[in-house]
């Protein structure tokens, strides 16, 4: 087992180390993949649609007032 992680850890190290740097590529209101065609852009966050920023919206109001 000892040789074998001694010939592994270059392939394994840099997967571990890269860095997660995921492009927002879901709604947040419905959370399905946006696409480039149909997208709503509303205060730096992506949407598919205004409605879907609506529903996020209320989400987060939503989220906020819990926590008071
Ligand atoms: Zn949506």
């Amino acid at each position: 087992m000892a040789a074998e992680a001694a010939k592994a850890p270059a392939a394994a190290a840099p997967a571990a180390a890269a860095p997660v740097v995921e492009k927002q590529t879901n709604c947040l209101g419905c959370n399905k993949p946006l696409k480039k065609i149909r997208r709503y852009y509303r205060n730096g966050k992506f949407y598919c649609t205004k409605r879907c920023w609506y529903k996020a919206q209320d989400a987060s109001k939503e989220a906020k007032e819990e926590k008071k």
